[in-house]
């Protein structure tokens, strides 16, 4: 059969992740230490998955509102008062999604009619322009530079937008760069978002992983923002509960509303032991997050350290768990560096273009890795760079 012409124009027209494709190589190479893939390498908090067992053994295992837990976005709306210096009404501004990937599929699905415009800045996480193109809406790319910390700039997004820009996805610390933005730059882009009417998409996913100045800086707390920004976050990152699959959504009620309608007959609602878990998280979490926080800032700094020494010019990130060093000088393609990266000293890390193509002459080396394993991983990439030069 002829699969392709059942399968809709959208869904063909997608790329196949960058992420993925490398990774493919990756499969039966034993001695690997991986940079790769953008997950915490600790488990999940014991208190954490204590919680959710303690929920199945009391035989929580129902549907729970459409909404959440309503323990959990009273949770929610106070962690995120704390946090972002935001109010949300937990009963009508706070949905609780599968991660914050759903969140991010059902506000662009919510917002977006065909045609419409959605400006987001790369490199860039590789679901936002497939997410986009699923909307029906289209990806309007605005590159961020290595001079500006791969911080986006507000002349930049101002160039990029026509009659028919609906929304501006944001991403602060960055994946895949570990930029943050100064309260100027998002002041700047707040004034952008409010002349030209845009909706703001906030993925704050590695908000609590700052480790320059205040982690809870968001464009939210911009003038004009609260109307018209949807806040996403989850606990995929910080709380190491990728698996769990949690997230939320902060918003007006009418936004909301409008997610909620997609969610509750796409998803009908997150898993309750998820909910359960997230609760725990939320309201006894945070010494872990510190404790984890604290192990990444050094490896950072560890990390930063010994690939401006070998050669690999990198700045130091503000937050996530990501350093982008530039390898330019070495006349190797991204793509061409970390496959003689992995096929000659068996270190992957991720070609920049998988997140776009203004990644080129950047990779992505991820330290949510044991440390020891990094300095076994910098020796390797020092041997590599050295015969390079
Ligand atoms: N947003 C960014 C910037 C990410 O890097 C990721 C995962 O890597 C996600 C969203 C997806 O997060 P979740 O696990 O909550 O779906």
């Amino acid at each position: 059969m002829d699969y392709d012409s059942k399968i809709s124009d959208t869904v063909n027209a997608i790329p196949r992740s960058g992420i993925r494709d490398f990774f493919e190589l990756v499969i039966g190479r034993e001695d690997v230490i991986s940079l790769g893939v953008g997950e915490p390498d600790f488990e999940t908090p014991w208190n954490i998955r204590e919680a959710a067992i303690y929920s199945l053994e009391k035989g929580k295992t129902s549907y729970t509102s459409n909404l959440g837990l309503e323990t959990l976005r009273n949770s929610i709306s106070r962690y995120v008062t704390d946090f972002f210096r935001v109010d949300y009404d937990a009963k009508t501004e706070v949905l609780v999604t599968v991660g914050v990937s759903e969140a991010m599929d059902l506000a662009l699905r919510a917002l977006c009619n065909p045609g419409d415009e959605v400006i987001y800045h790369e490199p860039c996480y590789v679901s936002y322009s497939p997410s986009i193109s699923m909307a029906h809406a289209q990806p309007v790319v605005v590159e961020t530079k290595k001079e500006h910390g791969f911080a986006v700039q507000a002349d930049d997004i101002r160039k990029a937008i026509t009659p028919k820009s609906k929304v501006l996805i944001l991403n602060y610390p960055t994946n895949p760069t570990g930029a943050i933005a100064t309260p100027e730059e998002l002041a700047e882009i707040a004034k952008v978002a409010v002349e030209h009417d845009l909706i703001v998409l906030a993925d704050e996913i590695y908000s609590e992983l700052t480790y320059e100045g205040d982690p809870g800086l968001s464009i939210i707390q911009m003038p004009g923002m609260r109307e018209r920004t949807i806040l996403l976050h989850g606990f995929s990152k910080a709380f190491a509960m990728t698996g769990f699959r949690m997230g939320y959504a902060c918003a007006p009620p009418a936004l909301i509303d409008a997610m909620m309608k997609i969610h509750q007959y796409g998803m009908l609602c997150a898993p309750i032991t998820s909910q359960y878990a997230a609760i725990e998280a939320l309201e006894n979490g945070s010494d872990a997050v510190n404790n984890m926080k604290a192990d990444y800032e050094r490896r950072r700094n560890y990390m930063v350290k010994r690939l401006n020494e070998m050669g690999l010019d990198c700045h130091s990130p503000g937050g996530a768990f990501y350093v982008f060093p530039d390898i330019t000088r070495y006349g190797l393609s991204s793509h061409e560096f970390a496959v003689r990266l992995l096929e000659e000293e068996d270190v992957a890390a991720v070609p920049g273009t998988a997140f776009g193509a203004c990644g080129e002459g950047f990779l992505r080396c991820c330290y949510a890795t044991a440390f020891d394993k990094l300095e076994i991983a910098m020796d390797r990439m020092e041997r590599f760079v050295g015969r390079l030069s």
